[in-house]
């Protein structure tokens, strides 16, 4: 096996940053590479080489394997780490770093493709014993052969794209009247977006709580878990919150989560990091969804219980090393928990909002805060990637603790310039049902209705809420800055929304 001393990350943004510091911490040498709107980013300046692959749009640069390939070669790497979105989960580029003589840091190309199938996965784990959601394991082709399914399953239901990934490509179904045209219309679409029409179905769990499991694997057979993180604050299919442990599950369930997820990780004979993902019912029983091959968003929150590196260890299994941490080594302490700070207007339909930063004050001073940003202040976000600009991530001997950190934390945390998730944010730790900790994959759909009506009980949001737009109207662009001729009253409306707190 090569040694790895040189490493190329092929990506951007805040996980680029995230790799870069991990490569550094082992003395090893990072290298990225960069488009036309990623000249000055933060993950070039980081970099000992940076190289140049093209125009902004991803299809041009980041998505482009050979041009990275390319890049490799030149810097003389000795090993790609692929982070996620963009080429991570693409099984031909895996193939294409190995064929080069290249580490490729992740799991066998093979895997990837077989992983990267929701219906070939669901055959694969249901054949190893693995609970799946009731539904099909082949793509469906015609009506009465859906219409059947269905019936047999029960209503609700959920047409997925079987290539389809980042909450996109789903279709929950009420009725068997609205099927057909459910069906039409997720064909068109899975063929357009993912560029391959099958779909198929499965029962839509009630109540549902997304659950998963991070997994490590070596080339040595051995696989050990790291804990679940409870993802269940999604907006539209997508995690925009996350945290461990889970407030859900019992420890009993936690363990044969655990064994579970490493019977599926074996079952395909898996290396280096993964996630098993389940979804869990309200008497959580669970069901596996499918497994990401790769690097998760979220990965923070699981180091900030466990101490481990899992961008380390990724690195030391790609390298050949044995995993040196037994399952009996792996102890959770406290609770942590994740924002997923966006690029994006939350008062206007999460339109994405790109633009230069004027003002960046990042929250990290103070103990058990993290903040994992790919920008600066004077940066110009670009409109061409995903809007994720940073996770802001907390830990706290309990849930209490960092729920109160994480509010302090994004209270401190001043972005300017562009509009961002944050006073979003501040809304849901405000909600009792979050706060409880009982709460499901309908918590947001739940706050949005409420917010449109705006009851009196819901005063502190709406006011927030006007402050915000207030600040927007006296043509400040800050998220919730008190400083500054127009931004008073502003300032004012936060301290009386703490005040109404107390009473
Ligand atoms: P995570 O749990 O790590 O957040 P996601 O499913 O949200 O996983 O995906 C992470 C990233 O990968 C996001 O940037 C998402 O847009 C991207 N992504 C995942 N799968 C696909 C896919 N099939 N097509 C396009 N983008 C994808
Ligand atoms: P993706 O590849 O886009 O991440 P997943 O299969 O992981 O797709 O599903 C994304 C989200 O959609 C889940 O986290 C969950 O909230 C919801 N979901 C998926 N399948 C079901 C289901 N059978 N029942 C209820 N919710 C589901
Ligand atoms: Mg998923």
């Amino acid at each position: 096996m090569r040694k790895i001393k040189k490493i190329l990350i092929a990506n951007r943004g805040e996980i680029a940053v995230r790799i870069i510091r991990a490569v550094r911490e082992m003395s090893l040498s990072p290298v990225v590479v960069y488009s036309d709107a990623d000249k000055v980013s933060l993950h070039v300046r980081l970099a000992d080489e940076a190289y140049y692959i093209g125009k902004s749009q991803s299809s041009e640069s980041y998505l482009v394997g050979e041009k990275i390939i390319q890049a490799a070669i030149k810097a003389n790497v000795d090993a790609i780490h692929p982070g996620y979105g963009f080429l991570a989960e693409n099984a031909e580029f895996a193939k294409m770093v190995e064929d080069e003589g290249i580490i490729f840091i992740g799991p066998e190309p093979a895997v990837i493709t077989k992983m990267g199938s929701k219906t070939k996965s669901r055959e694969i784990m249901k054949s190893a014993g693995v609970p799946v959601v009731p539904g099909t394991t082949k793509s469906l082709k015609d009506i009465s052969e859906i219409n059947a399914t269905a019936k047999e399953i029960g209503f609700p239901v959920l047409l997925k794209a079987s290539a389809g990934g980042g909450g996109k490509g789903m279709r929950k179904v009420e009725k068997g009247e609205e099927l057909k045209k459910a069906f039409e219309r997720a064909t068109s679409e899975a063929a357009s977006s993912f560029g391959n029409p099958d779909v198929y179905i499965e029962k839509y769990i009630e109540e549902p709580h997304h659950i998963e499991i991070q997994i490590l694997s070596d080339n040595f057979g051995n696989t050990i878990s790291l804990g679940e993180r409870e993802c269940s604050v999604q907006r539209r299919y997508q995690k925009i919150l996350e945290e461990t442990p889970s407030p859900f599950i019992s420890d009993d369930i936690r363990k044969k989560m655990e064994d579970i997820a490493i019977k599926a990780a074996k079952a395909v004979n898996y290396r280096n990091a993964g996630t098993v993902e389940f979804i869990v019912d309200k008497d959580q029983n669970f069901y596996f969804l499918e497994m990401n091959t790769r690097l998760q968003v979220e990965h923070p929150i699981t180091e900030m219980v466990t101490g481990i590196d899992i961008v380390k260890e990724q690195i030391r299994i790609a390298s050949g090393e044995k995993l040196n941490i037994k399952q009996s080594d792996v102890q959770s302490r406290g609770s942590s928990m994740e924002c997923r700070i966006y690029a994006e207007d939350p008062f206007n339909d999460f339109s994405p909002s790109p633009g230069k930063i004027i003002e960046y004050v990042s929250p990290s001073g103070g103990i058990g805060i993290r903040d994992d940003s790919g920008v600066y202040e004077g940066f110009d976000v670009p409109i061409f990637y995903d809007p994720l600009i940073s996770k802001l991530v907390v830990w706290g001997r309990d849930r209490e603790e960092a729920i109160n950190r994480m509010k302090r934390a994004l209270y401190e945390y001043r972005i300017a310039g562009i509009k961002t998730s944050i006073p979003y944010f501040l809304q849901i730790f405000e909600n009792e049902e979050f706060i409880s900790g009982n709460y499901t994959t309908n918590l947001i759909e739940r706050i949005e209705s409420v917010e449109k009506k705006i009851p009196e009980d819901q005063e502190f949001v709406a006011l927030f809420a006007s402050g915000i737009r207030s600040m927007e109207q006296n043509g400040n662009n800050s998220d919730h800055s008190h400083e500054g001729e127009n931004s008073g009253s502003n300032w004012k409306n936060y301290n009386r929304m703490k005040t109404m707190r107390r009473i």
